[in-house]
């Protein structure tokens, strides 16, 4: 990732990609505090537009302030930022991904006199989980590894230190040739995949987790609205993991998996083994949104 061509914004400034670098005592390689966003701009008729870039530049802010990191900038000049970033590098739809870190005045766990420092980038990202994925569905197996406790990490905050968990879980079953994992919370119920939302399907109601353990997802809040709109009804509940395997359909969301059905929960197949029918319809709704088809959302994009 680091040798390529194009630009990255640095504390305010728009650097060659390959000079984006930082020293190796920055505190927050050692004791992983940082926090950082996830965001998507997609190619629409009036040129790239950015999917939700106030409610995503929201929760960075929120998740500073969770671990009062104080942010040298306002939200308007990170706004116009990760819009410029997606000129700059004259992209039509790519992944975004400002970071929010700590320099490397001194080490030990105070964060106090420590200096805060914002970097964007922005890339090209095809489907994270596959296209095959987002169009057949993919196998998922639960991990072994519990999510956070909420009291152990702050599940509404997009940390660096989640992310470690994440990769646990990930690791564990991508070695065992399923594509993404499940997680439990510490009482055993479903939270969330390695790095996005569930839904399930059951009866014509959508079930999903509620905020708990697992983060406030956009795309999730994008899926209760498109839901909403279209009378079904949605649950925010504790799920188990046995309702999963009985459920008529799965979904995950998020900004890289965008909406990605399903097909199997621990080698048991979940409906028909395949997209179902109401997770087609919300994956249609998602994707003539973002592309600018939509009129109806218009203030979810923001064209650069
Ligand atoms: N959960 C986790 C752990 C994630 O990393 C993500 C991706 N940001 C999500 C859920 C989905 O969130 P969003 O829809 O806002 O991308």
């Amino acid at each position: 990732m680091a040798d390529r061509d194009g630009v990255i914004w640095s504390d305010g400034k728009i650097i060659p990609w390959r000079n984006a670098t930082t020293h190796v005592l920055t505190h927050t390689l050692h004791y992983g505090l940082g926090v950082f966003e996830g965001l998507r701009a997609y190619q629409t008729p009036r040129g790239p537009a950015i999917f939700r870039l106030r409610e995503h530049t929201d929760r960075l802010f929120n998740s500073a302030h969770i671990f009062m990191m104080k942010i040298p900038y306002d939200r308007a000049t990170l706004m116009q930022a990760q819009c410029d970033m997606v000129r700059h590098n004259r992209l039509e739809s790519c992944y975004i991904r400002p970071i929010v870190f700590y320099g490397s005045e001194a080490m030990g766990i105070s964060a106090k006199t420590l200096s805060v420092h914002v970097a964007i980038a922005a890339w090209p990202w095809g489907a994270y989980l596959g296209t095959e994925g987002l169009v057949n569905g993919i196998r998922v197996k639960t991990s072994s590894f519990s999510r956070h406790h909420v009291n152990v990490n702050m599940c509404r905050a997009k940390s660096v230190t989640t992310y470690a968990n994440s990769i646990l879980a990930h690791q564990e079953v991508a070695n065992d040739g399923y594509d993404e994992a499940l997680l439990l919370d510490v009482d055993g119920y479903v939270a969330e995949g390695a790095g996005e939302n569930i839904f399930i399907i059951k009866r014509g109601k959508l079930y999903t987790p509620d905020m708990t353990s697992c983060l406030e997802g956009i795309t999730r809040a994008s899926i209760i609205e498109f839901a909403g709109e279209i009378g079904i009804p949605v649950i925010e509940k504790r799920i188990t993991r046995d309702e999963v395997y009985c459920a008529d359909e799965a979904f995950f969301t998020g900004t890289a998996a965008e909406i990605t059905p399903i097909r199997e929960l621990d080698n048991r197949r979940i409906g028909e083994g395949k997209c179902g029918p109401i997770t087609a319809r919300l994956q249609a709704m998602f994707f003539d949104c973002v592309s600018g088809k939509d009129g109806n959302h218009a203030d979810w994009l923001t064209y650069v």
